[in-house]
């Protein structure tokens, strides 16, 4: 198994709080790991410094080959390989869905109009929007707007997805159709690290499952750990019905 993100006993404050404290996890390619854990565990801070949204103290990450924690790192090559969507979709309300979806490509890849035009077509298609390429944010669905947000991800032919509560902010009859978009992205061997509430979900998609617990890594394994928690904070977690 290839790792494809390597996490090092990485460890991160904010001002006097110790949000990471030697966290560790590898992902390797192709599959999904989701971290679970209560509000504040220090989640989206992982996910953050994997893309180096965020820099960590001490510690190593290495991400497509890329040394993240490295004073050398090329920053833009980076944001090729891992796109990241996060619970707000924030597309440009005055550009249609295709716009929006090739804004980064036409201005990291340089590639022809028609390539590029093809490419958002087929994002699209992937997150079951191809009628959508000439509609506005404000006229579709939040569950739209996110799956847009997705696809613009995919635009740039990431190597890499990081899904930072997608659906937390969606109703729930709009919950199911982003999923649904995020499990065939699995299928088809896209490799992704997914912080999400959805507990049915990260049991059905995640290879691997990883409960943070101020700051840590309280407890990772396959689903199947959820039905047999190892400890006091992941049965009362799972309990909670968090
Ligand atoms: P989670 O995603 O699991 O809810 P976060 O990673 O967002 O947790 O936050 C972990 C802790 O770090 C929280 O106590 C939060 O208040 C704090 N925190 C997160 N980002 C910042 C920041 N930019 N500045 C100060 N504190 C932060
Ligand atoms: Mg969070």
């Amino acid at each position: 198994m290839l790792p494809i993100v390597k996490v090092e006993s990485i460890s991160k404050s904010f001002g006097a709080v110790r949000v990471l404290e030697d966290v560790s996890f590898n992902v390797n390619k192709g599959s999904v790991v989701a971290i679970i854990g209560r509000s504040g565990s220090g989640k989206s801070t992982a996910l953050r410094c994997i893309d180096r949204l965020e820099t960590v103290d001490s510690g190593r990450i290495e991400v497509c080959g890329h040394s993240i924690t490295s004073p050398k790192l090329d920053l833009q090559q980076l944001r090729r390989d891992v796109g990241i969507v996060f619970q707000s979709y924030n597309l440009f309300p005055h550009m249609t869905v295709e716009q929006n979806i090739m804004l980064a490509p036409r201005l990291v890849l340089k590639g022809a109009k028609a390539e590029l035009r093809e490419r958002a077509h087929k994002v699209l298609a992937q997150v079951g929007l191809a009628e959508k390429a000439d509609a506005y944010p404000s006229q579709l669905s939040g569950g739209q707007q996110q799956r847009v947000a997705i696809a613009r991800s995919l635009a740039m032919a990431p190597q890499l997805m990081l899904f930072d509560e997608v659906t937390s902010a969606l109703d729930p009859e709009l919950t199911g159709e982003v999923l649904r978009v995020m499990e065939k992205l699995a299928a088809d061997g896209m490799t992704m690290i997914l912080v999400t509430h959805e507990m049915a979900f990260a049991r059905k998609v995640a290879d691997e499952i990883i409960f943070m617990h101020r700051g840590k890594v309280w407890e990772q394994g396959p689903g199947s750990m959820l039905d047999a928690p190892q400890t006091e904070e992941l049965r009362q977690f799972v309990g909670s019905g968090l």
